[in-house]
């Protein structure tokens, strides 16, 4: 298979409500749109990075020089039997993960269509439904949190994951505890701690939290085996997993009991599957993470969560949960607590080309040859 074009759109989509979490925030969701061309065939991908370097060093600006510069031009000379090939081929780029998910992910769809088979099926998928989780931001108060989680629980979200940071983390845990009592709860801190606060993590162990996601350094392995050895919560790594060894290191050494596998930090779907396989082969349970990215992209996440490895429920939700309107059809849907995979050919959702073509503020197209 080879590519005859490349282009990318730089889209913005109008987010319901902003997003905070320890390291920043999100008020509207930008990402490039990448669609690639194959003969009659057509892909898109997408990489989402934040809009400033606080989840990873990646911002817009980096993912477009990247491609447009790197990655484009030497996709144009490609011969691919398979797109587990791509990552090979990048190893001479490091890092920019979020850049090689765009283009990666954009072969993945391709050679699905190409296929007649949905994404699921091509990478070995044994879920219809993937059990989905509401990623809840920073709140000034507990009980305006409290609010917030008692209508999530009410639309029927299989889990309720909040964001933490100095000063906002035993309190609503205790607060939620309280007024809710037992439901599936676990907390995310985007690296905003250090070890120091051994402290908070050891008085969260009584609240039964599911995992602590990232506690630590966003580069710390060693930190996270020091402080899981001193708690009885699981902790799950999410900024550190950026590669299958990354992945390999942290097991070794007990860093985490859980990994959370996000396409775009592991430079895409390839990566994910090999992730996927060797922490199944080691009984380290999976879920899946988003940025989140636009339908699209969590589309790709539907299909990856699909695979038997990913036993707790992702951080993919419905459409209007985020967004005012999204670039892809269908919407995508919470029922009893999950989302369907996306079962047509390739990512299995269309992308609206109008609403492409009119959010575009920038495009970039290159040819082989
Ligand atoms: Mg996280």
């Amino acid at each position: 298979m080879r590519i005859d074009s490349v282009e990318l759109y730089h889209v913005k989509i109008g987010m319901q409500e902003p997003f905070v979490i320890s390291s920043g925030s999100l008020s509207a969701r930008e990402s490039v749109v990448v669609k690639v061309t194959s003969g009659q065939w057509v892909g898109y991908g997408e990489s989402a990075p934040m809009p400033g370097p606080f989840y990873n060093p990646e911002t817009l600006e980096t993912v477009t020089h990247m491609l447009k510069d790197f990655i484009i031009p030497a996709a144009l000379k490609w011969d691919l039997e398979d797109p587990r090939q791509v990552d090979k081929h990048l190893t001479g780029i490091r890092g920019n993960n979020f850049a090689k998910a765009g283009i990666e992910t954009a072969i993945w769809d391709l050679w699905a269509k190409m296929r007649g088979q949905s994404l699921s099926q091509v990478m070995g998928g044994v879920r219809k439904r993937i059990p989905s989780g509401v990623a809840l931001g920073i709140f000034s108060d507990p009980e305006k949190l409290g609010d917030r989680v008692e209508q999530c629980l009410q639309a029927g979200y299989s889990r309720v994951k909040i964001k933490i940071q100095p000063g906002w983390d035993v309190e609503p845990v205790r607060y939620l505890r309280q007024r809710f009592g037992d439901f599936p709860l676990q907390v995310d801190a985007n690296a905003a701690y250090t070890l120091e606060d051994v402290s908070v993590f050891q008085a969260l162990d009584q609240y039964e939290l599911t995992m602590i996601e990232q506690p630590l350094g966003w580069q710390d392995l060693i930190d996270h085996a020091n402080l899981q050895s001193k708690i009885n919560t699981a902790l799950c790594l999410d900024e550190s997993i950026t590669s299958l060894d990354a992945a390999r290191q942290a097991i070794a050494i007990g860093a985490c009991r859980i990994v959370n596998i996000k396409i775009q930090r592991v430079g895409g779907l390839g990566p994910a599957l090999a992730i996927h396989d060797y922490c199944k082969g080691k009984g380290i349970p999976l879920w899946c993470g988003t940025m989140p990215e636009s339908g699209l992209g969590q589309s790709f996440g539907l299909a990856l969560a699909s695979l038997p490895g990913f036993v707790y429920p992702a951080d993919v939700e419905p459409t209007d949960r985020f967004y005012v309107e999204d670039l892809v059809r269908p919407a995508l849907k919470l029922k009893n607590g999950a989302i369907d995979v996306p079962m047509g050919p390739g990512v299995g959702v269309a992308v609206k080309e109008e609403f492409l073509s009119n959010c575009v503020f920038r495009k970039e197209r290159r040819i082989a040859g």
